[in-house]
């Protein structure tokens, strides 16, 4: 895999773009693992973000029914067309921000770390089974942070409001070509069944997290104006935000349920 992966690097004179991310996974075993953290079988439907060099693609086109794979760099995509010629795979060229994703149970990704955030959102927008990512370490630890956490931030608690996150491996930088900067990580990611997933307030959970390390009463008060909150109000609204379930506690302490009860109640007073 990776004689092909230098093979095609080299007999199309492919120089990677950083600003597309573009460190391709050069260790076999991981790809591996990732694929069977999947599950990957021939009832799934599986989406993968940034194909590359197709390393990935390749063994999942094996294993799963389908795979649709979004890629931006049009010179990829025309070097995958050329080089592989999988049945079941279809190369979708655009932005995965801006196309549209077909439908699919199973996402395996090496992400490009730009796009990380959006394309998780996105994700969890979405109804799937499992999906198995690869992140920059930082993100994937923030992403499995707990309330409490130091490093427990919006993207935390919107990840859990809606799924379970774990992260399952390490993976240092000489596992890619050229090497990153930085270390990554994979995440694997279930969604809770319905009846456990919170919907959160975008605004409410922006304004909070504004200030992490505030009380959530002084968060509110210095954050009023990203709740659509005039300056006047806001003042006139002091008394609520310190009356506001959980007030003293710090922002970075709180549960997707937490911030439910704050929303319920500021709802409740006509304040969003
Ligand atoms: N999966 C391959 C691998 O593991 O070797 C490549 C992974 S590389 C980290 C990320 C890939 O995503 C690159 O091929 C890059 O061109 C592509 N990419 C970057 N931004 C993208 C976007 N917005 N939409 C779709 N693909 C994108």
């Amino acid at each position: 895999m990776r004689d092909r992966l230098f093979s095609i690097i080299y007999k199309y004179n492919l120089h990677p773009n950083r600003d597309l991310g573009q460190n391709f996974l050069i260790v076999p075993d991981i790809i591996e693992r990732n694929i069977e953290r999947a599950e990957v079988g021939e009832k799934d439907t599986v989406l993968e973000i940034g194909p590359g060099l197709g390393v990935l693609t390749d063994p999942l086109s094996k294993r799963a029914g389908k795979v649709y794979a979004i890629e931006k760099d049009c010179r990829i995509v025309e070097i995958l067309r050329r080089e592989y010629n999988w049945p079941n795979v279809e190369i979708i060229e655009g932005d995965a921000l801006k196309v549209e994703w077909p439908e699919f149970n199973k996402m395996v990704s090496n992400l490009p770390y730009q796009i990380s955030s959006p394309v998780t959102f996105k994700l969890l927008s979405r109804e799937f089974e499992r999906a198995v990512l690869i992140f920059q370490l930082e993100f994937a630890e923030r992403m499995v942070a707990k309330p409490g956490d130091k490093n427990y931030s919006r993207l935390s608690l919107m990840v859990r409001a809606k799924a379970r996150a774990e992260l399952v491996e390490r993976i240092g930088k000489g596992a890619f070509w050229p090497r990153p900067k930085v270390d990554s990580a994979v995440v694997v990611l279930e969604p809770k069944p319905p009846e456990e997933r919170i919907d959160l307030n975008e605004n409410l959970v922006k304004a909070l997290f504004q200030h992490r390390r505030s009380t959530v009463s002084a968060a509110l008060k210095k954050s009023a104006h990203m709740l659509g909150l005039s300056k006047d109000k806001a003042r006139e609204l002091r008394q609520v935000f310190s009356r506001v379930p959980h007030s003293e506690r710090r922002v970075f302490q709180l549960s997707p349920e937490d911030v439910l009860e704050i929303e319920e109640f500021l709802k409740k007073e006509g304040v969003i």
